[in-house]
């Protein structure tokens, strides 16, 4: 038989890819480690759960599955569109926002063009540049002294800005690091860019963020054509397993990426949960309350035992230790808490929580102090 170099075979971009490392799932911790009744803190899930809205509205789902969905999503389209006093086709929907950050990609990037983003910035925009065999230019993140430590430096992202970029990616607030922009800044940064860049702001985490300081880029489409804004339901709407997310855009920008998408890459049950989520006010109150009273525990709490936090506009902390966060992550996987380590994206020293209920936030605590006692 032959031997094959599959690798070989493979497109340049894909050959030294390397796949985005996800939090570990519960249900894999309690059988590798033989533990029993873990959390996870790992990927800023809701810690309440899902939209009680949405998960009634799936019910009455359950008979039609057999059918394809609506490849259009014309209600949630509609919906979102009322939302946010754009025109339905501004809406290009995704299996979660991974989905539409990767049609960004492969409609504007190839090889010889180039994407700007952030040290420490959220992994999938590499990932998708990478994949599609175009360069990445990565301005350095403000340094560790700075009021917004490794956040997003928005005059090294301008700097990096040349003739083959196609496309900026910025996360307010920016995940792995919580750090945020303030909205009138990202709002100049976004005018000052020449017509032949695309400025994908990711508001994954928007609920969860105070809009007076980080804007709310949505309203700002009027006014910037090459403005792409994207939102997932997997994070305050709590509906990261159905996979939904979508980006909001020029209808030009959008009829381009509707073209790449899947025709029904959003299910059916996705489609009738984020409709129904959206109007779910009160988990969402509820959802940013939590997150409030967590964000005061969880980081106090850190601080008490010597760790230092890079401020967080999520739902989630980033913390630095004094020893690595991959033997601090591993020891607190034996004690059945999974939060995430970053040491792949350069943070060896830190960890990232996910903010939990009032219980859980005390049992992350706890199992640090032992640990870090020991
Ligand atoms: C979680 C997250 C997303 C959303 O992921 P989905 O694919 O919608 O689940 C997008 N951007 C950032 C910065 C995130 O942290």
């Amino acid at each position: 038989m032959k031997t094959y170099d599959y690798n070989e075979l493979a497109v340049p971009g894909v050959r030294e890819l390397k796949p985005y490392t996800p939090g570990k799932p519960i249900a894999e911790l309690e059988r590798e480690y033989g533990v029993r009744d873990s959390i996870k803190l790992a990927s800023n899930e809701n810690p309440l759960g899902a939209s009680p809205r949405a998960l009634e509205a799936i019910r009455g789902e359950l008979d039609d599955l057999w059918l394809y969905p609506d490849a259009n999503g014309y209600f949630l389209k509609q919906t979102l569109a009322e939302r946010h006093g754009v025109d339905p086709a501004c809406v290009t929907l995704g299996n979660g926002s991974n989905d539409v950050l990767v049609f960004l990609a492969q409609v504007f990037l190839a090889p010889g063009l180039e994407a700007v983003f952030s040290q420490y910035c959220f992994a999938v925009y590499p990932i998708a540049t990478q994949m599609v065999g175009a360069t990445a230019k990565v301005a350095p993140a403000l340094p560790r002294d700075h009021v917004m430590p490794l956040g997003h430096d928005l005059r090294g992202l301008y700097e990096r800005v040349g003739p083959d970029t196609r496309l900026v990616f910025v996360a307010n607030p920016n995940n792995p690091t919580g750090t945020w922009l303030d909205g009138h800044r990202l709002k100049d940064f976004v005018g000052s860019l020449p017509p032949h860049v695309i400025c994908v702001v990711d508001e994954a985490y928007t609920e969860y963020a105070e809009s007076d300081r980080l804007g709310d880029a949505s309203t700002w489409l009027h006014e910037f054509p090459n403005l792409v804004v994207t939102r997932t339901f997997s994070k305050a709407y709590g509906l990261a397993g159905l996979r939904v997310g979508y980006a909001l855009s020029n209808p030009g920008v959008a009829d381009l990426l509707n073209r790449v998408r899947p025709a029904f890459n959003v299910n059916s049950l996705a489609l009738t949960a984020a409709n129904a989520a959206l109007g779910d006010h009160d988990f969402i109150e509820r959802s940013r309350a939590l997150n409030a009273s967590g964000m005061r525990q969880l980081g106090t709490g850190l601080e008490a035992l010597g760790a230092r936090v890079i401020p967080s506009a999520a739902n989630f902390i980033l913390a630095e230790f004094d020893q690595a966060g991959a033997d601090l992550d591993e020891k607190l996987l034996r004690a059945g808490v999974i939060v995430r380590p970053v040491g792949n994206y350069g943070l060896d020293n830190y960890l990232r929580i996910t903010i939990g209920t009032s219980a859980q936030n005390a049992r992350v605590l706890a199992a640090l102090k032992t640990i870090l006692a020991s």
